[in-house]
């Protein structure tokens, strides 16, 4: 499991550097938006008292100035949304694509360690979180947060002895406010814990029906069910009473806070440190606060939870990746195909050795077909050809190059996989085929040709253009392994590994796969993990693999002659006599 790792917002920002001139705008748009605030409020202390007044030019000239401001205003908001949209969305698209790519290189061993649903959680559902609470911070936490530094500001040049008051007075009635809000969620979440109470039992009853019907227990366990629906109802009534004195209270709290604060007003208007109009102007302003207060709140929630999911997308981060290639690595030119272990040693935990000391050559052009029992270390060993891993001890080599001193690219060229499970992409069949390599379609066909998939594919009524949904769900499995088929022969590779599948095909789909196979292995070597009678019958040579080591070698007849471990196979059926024999 991936171990949590401390990350935070701040080390996103560099990501942002890119859109500077967008933020720049933004930021601009976003200092006139909030400007307004008070600009507004001062309006306001102009309005009242002249509404008082029974002034009407006068409040004809203050409306229309206010009208004025507040287009401005929502221009500047518009500016500042679209310009800051953009840059936000691009932040969490690149984090995104970081940790794709990321993925893409992590070593084997910690790709199979996490889990498929895991990973495609954070990579989608806590990416939008992340991606969530940045475009919330730079378009709506910000503003506000200066929306309300702005115009508290605006109030203590107003009058500041007021102003202390209310921030007295505030933090208190948000205290309040808080404390009977914690009970709620209190009560909420016990109500919560009798609804899953209740759904274990009904799945525990329904199960059980039977059973309580043969023991006669149905009155028992219906005083069962009333019991906990009686408690379950008086949970949830808790709650809704609370919920019911709760906005009663909250607004009283919020009413008095306000009217304590118009007390004050009124003391200091008596006392000549503020007029009708800067009191007027003062009051508007504290009632612009309210929604800032309130975004920040949650937005701060938000923030929180997002925080958790930029930790659990940072830790993909603090996986090992695969290692480069050595800067000094060799270029493997024109490649014969010749393959040899040298006393390999290789465990994926050091200490327990999965491969204890295999030593193999096989001759360019050579078959060799490996069996033994699950667990004996066959896949493994295509590990170390295809270096997904590296041995501890001892040498893998192509055509004399250590794989360790090779690019691992040119050598994934050279070597090609037919896994035991054909999985294709979606896409088309050509695209499948190509898998990402450019390609002409004469090769692709070619290739198709070779794996003997040319037939069917050209059957299709779109022939190379046709879809193939996800999973390949359209196609038969043997349609999908001459696929596979295709796509390995496709870079003309001098090695082959192939990974026979187990399940076995009817007769005619393995008939047309096997001839797939035979054509695609002609002039290449092959190592193929081998289940088919077929398949070993044919090889150059059989190479028994038992707990990581060679225990026999030779061909099929003189290893059945020689009565050993791999007639035991054959007789135990774990080499399958295939659907020609
Ligand atoms: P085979 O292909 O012959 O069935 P494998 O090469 O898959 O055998 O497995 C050989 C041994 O290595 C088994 O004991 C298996 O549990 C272990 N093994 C295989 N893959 C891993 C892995 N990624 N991490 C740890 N152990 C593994």
């Amino acid at each position: 499991m991936l171990q949590p790792s401390t990350a935070g917002f701040r080390r996103l920002l560099p990501l942002l550097l890119p859109h500077r001139r967008a933020l720049l705008a933004g930021g601009l748009s976003m200092l006139v938006f909030v400007a307004c605030w008070p600009l507004l409020a001062w309006l306001a202390g102009q309005l009242i008292p002249a509404i008082g007044a029974g002034d009407l030019p006068r409040v004809l000239r203050v409306v229309g100035l206010a009208l004025m401001v507040f287009m401005v205003q929502k221009l500047a908001q518009f500016g500042q949304d679209s310009f800051l949209a953009e840059p936000a969305l691009l932040v969490s698209q690149d984090l995104r694509r970081q940790l794709f790519a990321r993925l893409q290189r992590l070593e084997f061993g910690a790709l199979e360690k996490l889990s498929a649903g895991d990973l495609t959680y954070r990579l989608t559902e806590d990416a939008d979180r992340v991606g969530e609470v940045i475009y919330k911070t730079i378009q709506d936490t910000t503003p506000s947060a200066l929306q309300l530094v702005v115009v508290f500001g605006y109030m203590v040049w107003l009058d500041w002895p007021l102003s202390l008051a209310t921030l007295v007075l505030a933090p208190l009635v948000a205290v309040l406010v808080s404390l009977f809000g914690a009970r709620v969620m209190r009560a909420a979440e016990r109500s919560q814990k009798q609804v899953s109470e209740l759904a274990g039992l009904l799945g525990e009853a329904i199960g059980g029906l039977p059973l309580v019907r043969a023991f006669a227990a149905e009155p028992w366990l219906q005083q069962r069910f009333d019991n906990e629906i009686d408690l379950h109802r008086r949970a949830r009534y808790r709650t809704q009473r609370l919920l019911a004195l709760q906005y009663p209270v909250v607004g009283f709290l919020e009413a008095a806070g306000i009217l304590a604060v118009l007390l004050i007003g009124a003391a200091r208007i008596q006392a000549g440190g503020l007029n009708a109009q800067g009191f007027s102007s003062y009051v508007t302003a504290l009632l612009m606060l309210i929604d800032p207060i309130s975004h920040l709140t949650t937005n701060f929630n938000e923030f929180q939870q997002g925080q958790a999911s930029l930790r659990r997308l940072r830790q993909i981060e603090h996986e090992p990746v695969e290692a480069p290639d050595r800067v000094d690595a060799e270029p493997l030119g024109q490649v014969a195909g010749q393959l040899e272990l040298r006393g390999v040693r290789f465990g994926y935990d050091p200490d327990q050795p999965v491969l204890r000391g295999l030593d193999l050559t096989v001759d360019a052009g050579q078959v060799v077909a490996l069996v033994g029992p699950s667990g004996a270390g066959k896949s493994t060993l295509f590990s170390l050809l295809l270096r997904f891993n590296t041995a501890q001890h001892g040498q893998v080599l192509l055509d004399g190059h250590d794989l360790a001193a090779l690019r691992a690219r040119e050598l994934r060229r050279a070597v090609a996989l037919v896994p035991q499970q054909s999985s294709v992409f979606s896409g088309t069949v050509a695209e499948a085929i190509a898998f990402g390599r450019s390609a002409s379609l004469e090769q692709i066909r070619e290739a198709a040709r070779l794996a003997n998939a040319d037939g069917f594919i050209e059957a299709l009524p779109e022939g190379y253009d046709s879809r193939i949904e996800e999973r390949g769900s359209n196609f038969s499995g043997g349609q999908l392994q001459r696929l596979a088929i295709a796509r390995a022969v496709l870079g003309n590779p001098a090695v082959l590994l192939l990974d026979e599948a187990t399940s076995a095909l009817d007769a005619e789909a393995e008939a047309a796969v096997q001839r797939g196979l035979q054509q695609a292995m002609a002039g290449r070597t092959v190592l193929v993990i081998a289940h088919r009678l077929a398949t070993v019958q044919t090889a150059d040579r059989i190479v028994v693999l038992e707990a990581g080591q060679i225990v026999e070698q030779g061909s099929h007849s003189t290893l059945m002659a020689s009565g050993g471990r791999y007639r035991e196979l054959c007789e135990r059926q774990l080499i399958q006599l295939g659907a020609d024999a």
